[in-house]
């Protein structure tokens, strides 16, 4: 039997071999980090040293960390009236969210829904920061305190966000910024402060550690989170309570000093991939779409859509050739609501309806791109005579 070709990355990362490695070695650490014996306190050395690399992933500082059970928790955490800055006590009364984050943001965190507001993006699916300029100046001459989220790259077209610009426009009008790097890290390069976020949220199963960690992280000691979401002890600094998962923490740090040792070399390779595959995508199938592909993407993302085709049908067929790939998000894989994503770039029904993504990753070859085409060759060739009422 032929191997299969794994091109779901965005969905989900291979555990990485470091990440294993260091797994399974803190599996026989048997101390709980908050014990003060010689067990406990190896423990929690672990825990620190992990802190030390996720953090340096984005360039912050260790204490600024807070392990949670993956992005979403970090999304709802940090989602909150109650977040404040420097000395300010007053809570924020409005939440900005850019029309295209993933549901954990989307919905809007501990926010009453009467409060959630989403932003505007253009069709090239960036955020449009003439809209956010505008709302925030309207919010501020009523003398709002907003707090916005956009996200760092999108997990269905790659693109990526203009983060820095935006923040500077939401800085300039008293505003918080959240960015939910979950698709960006490990990618590209995710400073936090380089950026100009207040508050970043990371997922561990994205850049090949295990599935069931993450981590809020602050840009400063002046960003003051709210209470927490998981009460009962003073872990994490107060900020999530429950003994630690230690093993799940160790082997994210150990993914996050993987990720960064390889990003220059990774970026370069992936986009190579990428480029061969949009090459290959329009060599069979020249109507074909490319979502965002006149903005920068992550090196590793392609959603395409041709015209005719249903992404549900692709992907099936795909998986049966051996390929996985991921009709939008694989988040909402099962339903058949087209991509909140697609909508907001005002993409046709019809056309979101065939979104199919490609993402690639530390370990995919040229031949997994070849095998792709060659499968998606096949099956564009099969609906379009199935479309077309001859027989395959
Ligand atoms: N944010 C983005 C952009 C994502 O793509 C995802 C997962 O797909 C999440 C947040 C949620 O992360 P997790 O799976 O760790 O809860």
């Amino acid at each position: 039997m032929t191997e299969r070709v794994y091109l779901d990355w965005n969905a989900t990362a291979p555990l990485r071999p470091q990440a294993r490695a260091a797994l399974v070695a803190a599996l026989d650490v048997c101390g709980n980090p908050s014990s003060v014996h010689a067990e406990g306190r190896a423990a929690r050395r672990l825990v620190e040293d992990a802190r030390e690399h996720v953090a340096a992933l984005v360039g912050a500082a260790p204490k600024n960390v807070v392990f949670t059970s993956g992005g979403t928790e970090a999304n709802m955490l940090a989602l909150s009236p109650a977040i404040t800055a420097g000395t300010e006590t007053a809570p924020r009364d409005r939440l900005l969210v850019s029309a295209i984050e993933h549901p954990s943001v989307l919905v809007g965190g501990r926010f009453p829904p009467s409060a959630v507001e989403r932003l505007p993006v253009a069709s090239d699916g960036r955020n449009d920061l003439g809209a956010l300029q505008e709302r925030l100046a309207a919010l501020a001459a009523e003398g709002g305190r907003p707090l916005i989220s956009i996200m760092l790259a999108n997990n269905e077209t790659g693109v990526i966000q203009p983060v820095s610009r935006a923040a500077a426009i939401v800085h300039a009008a008293g505003g918080l910024l959240h960015v939910d790097a979950v698709q960006a890290a490990g990618k590209i390069p995710c400073d936090i402060k380089l950026m100009g976020a207040d508050l970043l949220t990371l997922s561990g199963h994205k850049i090949g550690a295990p599935k069931g960690v993450g981590a809020l992280i602050k840009a400063t000691d002046a960003v003051h989170l709210a209470g927490p979401l998981i009460k009962g002890g003073g872990q994490e600094r107060g900020a999530r309570a429950g003994t630690e998962n230690v093993p799940g923490i160790v082997g994210f740090a150990a993914a996050a000093a993987a990720a960064l040792e390889s990003l220059p070399q990774g970026r370069a390779r992936m986009a190579a991939l990428r480029d061969r595959l949009e090459a290959g995508l329009k060599a069979a199938s020249p109507s074909a779409t490319i979502f965002g592909a006149t903005v920068e993407r992550l090196p590793n993302t392609t959603l395409v859509s041709a015209p005719g085709m249903k992404a549900e049908t692709v992907v099936i067929a795909l998986d049966l050739d051996g390929v996985a790939a991921s009709s939008g998000a694989a988040c909402s894989s099962g339903k058949v609501a087209p991509s909140h994503v697609l909508a907001a770039m005002s993409v046709p029904t019809d056309l979101a309806r065939g979104a199919v993504r490609v993402s690639l990753g530390a370990t995919t070859s040229e031949s997994d791109i070849d095998r792709f085409l060659s499968a998606w060759i096949k099956v564009s060739r099969t609906l379009l005579k199935e479309r077309d009422g001859i027989a395959a």
